[in-house]
């Protein structure tokens, strides 16, 4: 095999380190091994597109590819980030499933990058490395009492609810008034699932500490509250139209609230999707002056109002302050002075996602990303790191979904493949040496067929138990890492 030699630099910690790297240059030889280290829809899709990419189709390249994540079960965002009454976004597991299921790409789970994997460790086994990490932490607020008991992340919130395997069994639910900040999806999931009633949810594939949880709340009213107008919501159609379906919920709003600049006026004019989500508004405005509301709980929309402080005595939450805000004339606000108090319990801020940095590759701590263009990891310097990519939420922030994921790998896979001439890089590519490395190191890892057992045994957890209209349910998801970690190893 021919081999040659290239200065390259890597980023260790905080240094960048000058090496030259063996390129074996013969691609014909063996397959480009590549690890794509995250097994959510980013990382899943990543590795899709890049068997299904013309030059691996045609046979010019041949491709060995393995997918890990921390977690002993694949789906990423989809598991662990979807609200459990959405089947609709939970049904694209479906999709990855299948592209698992056809045994082209290996999945480890259980392993996490930093901890039971260093870069070298990669780097002596792979040509390439994808990372598709996603954005799991709630983005910061800088506000008065934001550290008070009663005062959460959506995020933390939501994983919770979907049964993460690394949060805690039970979850404080006992304020009667909550506040949730943000107008995006995100709040949305996080409202409807606090105000609705947890009978209705046993539809779903929530775990029974949840339901248990779920079921003790008192609560009786929650707030949402957006820093800009109506037209400037960040809510999808079908997720906002989807709040009246709650059974005893009454959607409360603020006529105070409905007001509109120029910028306003146009996004209602020309953004299809505010028109339809003015419409779903206003039609709400409409009923609620006319039918009585009598739903033993409530979700308040409010608008026009940023927070300001989080008021606490004895170190926890008691009221929310608000300031409220007017309308700049382009979709922006401005801060009118004029402040409003909300005597909640409990305060979850919705107000974005935030990745996190992951040992030895550049980051950038405003965006919450890796340092990357187009995908392509770069030093601090913005000099390209040769064999480090970069895909999903990770690589672009946090939003958008599946429809942006997948246009998002395509041009990480477009440039892993035109870069592939230098990325015949790693020592010991044989298919075995990665799980016979992980054996020596003693890491629990699961593989695809141990997700089938676990699958499996879920799905026999909901049979074996009954929703609210005494039908039996499509799954029970297992929280335990161990458990997790046990029934997938068969052991
Ligand atoms: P998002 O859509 O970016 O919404 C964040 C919200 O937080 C915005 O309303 C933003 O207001 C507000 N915000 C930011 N900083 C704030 C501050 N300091 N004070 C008050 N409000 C603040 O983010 P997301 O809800 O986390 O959703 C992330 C992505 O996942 C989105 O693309 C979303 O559509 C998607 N998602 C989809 C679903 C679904 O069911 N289809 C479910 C969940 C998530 P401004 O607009 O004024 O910045």
């Amino acid at each position: 095999m021919n081999t040659k030699l290239t200065a390259c630099s890597r980023r260790t910690g905080r240094r960048t380190v000058n090496f030259e790297r063996k390129i074996f240059v013969s691609e014909a030889a063996r397959p480009l091994r590549v690890a794509v280290i995250g097994a959510g829809p980013a990382g899943i899709y990543t590795a899709d597109i890049l068997t299904k990419s013309e030059e691996v189709r045609t046979g010019a390249v041949e491709v060995a590819i393995d997918i890990f994540d921390r977690y002993p079960a694949p789906f990423g965002l989809i598991r662990y980030g979807v609200a459990p009454d959405h089947p609709r976004i939970k049904g694209i597991i479906t999709a990855l499933h299948k592209v698992l299921d056809r045994g082209d790409i290996r999945f480890f789970g259980n392993v996490e990058y930093g901890k039971d994997l260093t870069l070298a460790d990669l780097r002596e086994h792979y040509d390439a490395i994808i990372f598709a990490t996603g954005a799991i932490f709630d983005a910061p607020l800088n506000i008065k009492g934001i550290d008070l008991d009663g005062s959460y992340g959506a995020a933390d919130f939501v994983s919770w609810y979907d049964g993460h395997p690394d949060y805690p069994r039970t979850w404080p639910l006992e304020a009667e008034q909550v506040a949730v900040l943000g107008n995006g999806n995100v709040a949305l999931d996080v409202s409807r699932i606090l105000s609705k009633h947890a009978d209705d949810l046993l539809v779903t594939e929530i775990p029974d500490n949840v339901y248990e949880g779920l079921k003790a709340s008192p609560v009786t009213d929650v707030h949402v509250f957006g820093r800009r107008g109506p037209a400037q919501m960040k809510f999808t159609p079908l997720e906002l139209r989807e709040l009246a379906h709650s059974r005893d919920v009454d959607i409360v709003l603020y006529e105070e609230d409905f007001q509109f600049d120029a910028a306003s006026e146009e996004a209602m004019e020309k953004n299809a999707q505010t028109k339809v989500m003015m419409k779903t508004l206003r039609g709400w405005l409409e009923d609620q002056k006319t039918n009585e509301q009598t739903a033993s709980r409530r979700l308040h929309l409010h608008f026009l109002q940023s927070p300001h402080e989080i008021l606490g005595e004895d170190g926890k939450v008691v009221g929310l302050r608000m300031e409220r805000n007017k309308l700049d004339g382009n979709g922006g606000i401005i801060g009118t002075g004029e402040y409003v108090d909300y005597p909640v319990q409990a305060v979850y801020r919705a107000i974005g996602y935030f990745g996190s940095e992951l040992p030895e590759i550049g980051y950038d701590d405003k965006r919450g990303v890796i340092t990357n263009v187009e995908g392509r990891v770069v030093d601090e310097n913005g000099e390209v790191v040769p064999g480090l990519y970069a895909s999903g939420w990770i690589k672009r922030g946090p939003v958008g979904l599946i429809g942006s994921t997948k246009s998002d790998a395509l041009e990480t896979i477009t440039h892993l493949l035109e870069d592939r001439e230098n990325l015949y890089t790693a020592p010991e590519p044989e298919a075995e040496a990665f799980s016979a490395y992980l054996d020596s190191k003693g890491i629990k890892y699961t593989t695809w067929e141990g997700w089938h057992r676990l699958d499996d045994h879920e799905k026999a957890l909901g049979a074996a138990s009954k929703d609210a209209a005494g039908e039996p349910r499509a799954r029970v998801k297992v929280v335990d890492r161990d458990e997790m970690v046990n029934i997938s190893r068969g052991e």
